[in-house]
């Protein structure tokens, strides 16, 4: 008998749920949106409940979540801005509810997980993933191995210089206008609102050139073999290429390798299983 899996992507905005082991192998699947801690993992335990065979279940959740085993609270979603899930333990809720083996780790872990079983990442021992959504969020393969560190990075967290035309004031809340609280859709969603001028041009401008410090940033401190770049606010049109050009533009030639140089096309690339790297990442976790 072939051993299905369970996926669970737990996003900010929407749940993706599957049951499968592979891409071309996903015997159900169903996404809704994220609303309070206790609707959004009933539907979540509904849907896998008839699901009597599958053997394990993994959780690619939004975060910050505490991935450390030997903590009390493993498996909580911790300082998140979305208030009524802070403190909420899905791991615990779905191992309990179902009675299964539950893995955990953050969505872009196991999106980047996917790619490089499956997809843009594959055969990189040395990768990066960054999503730009509601959020932003980034997690790296090195020596073929997913960076755990204290805790798991937060790269959408990190500081960049802002353009001197930029008074956007930013949306994070813990930091106010690091990448996330500049670059991320809820600041695009803001910036377009106030923005009472016309000036769309000049946001997806910042866009790119915020994205393409932050890629430059992480090419500098890791020296991946290949970055991935996905998430809803890389769909804006030719968005993809600005932040390609702006990449090479704020590395100013110094980091001198072809990949980059030469074919940065096939360096900076989206996510090959697109909308579904999230829970097939998952379903990789469960195993
Ligand atoms: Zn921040």
């Amino acid at each position: 008998m072939e051993n299905l899996l369970g996926g669970i992507e737990a996003g900010g905005t929407h749940f993706v749920c599957a049951v499968g082991n592979s891409p071309e192998n996903i015997k159900d699947q169903t996404s809704f949106l994220t609303t309070t801690p206790r609707k959004t993992m009933e539907t979540v335990i509904n849907f896998f409940r008839p699901h009597k065979n599958i053997t394990g279940i993994g959780i690619g959740s939004f975060g910050p979540v505490d991935l450390d085993k030997n903590s009390s609270t493993y498996g909580m979603i911790t300082t998140t801005p979305k208030k009524d899930w802070r403190n909420v333990n899905i791991l615990e809720i779905t191992k309990s509810s179902l009675d299964i083996p539950v893995n955990i780790d953050t969505d872009v872990n196991a999106a980047l997980l996917a790619e490089h079983k499956w997809g843009n990442a594959k055969n990189k021992d040395n990768v990066i993933y960054i999503t730009v959504g509601t959020g932003i969020g980034g997690g790296a393969i090195l020596n073929g191995k997913l960076i755990h560190g204290l805790s798991h990075p937060e790269m959408g967290h990190m500081k960049i210089p802002r353009n001197s035309n930029d008074n956007f004031e930013g949306v994070c809340e813990y930091h106010r206008d690091c990448l996330e609280g500049l670059a991320s859709g809820k600041a695009i969603e803001k910036r377009l609102k106030e923005n009472i001028t016309n000036h769309d041009k000049t946001i997806w401008e910042f866009e790119s050139q915020y994205l393409g410090i932050a890629i430059s940033n992480l090419i500098l401190s890791m020296s991946p073999q290949r970055i991935v770049l996905g998430g809803g606010v890389l769909n804006h049109e030719g968005l993809i290429d600005d932040v390609r050009i702006q990449t090479l533009k704020s590395l100013n030639n110094y980091v001198y390798m072809d990949e980059i140089i030469s074919d940065i096309d096939s360096y900076i690339l989206p996510p090959y299983l697109g909308d579904n790297a999230g829970v097939l990442g998952a379903i990789l976790l469960a195993k």
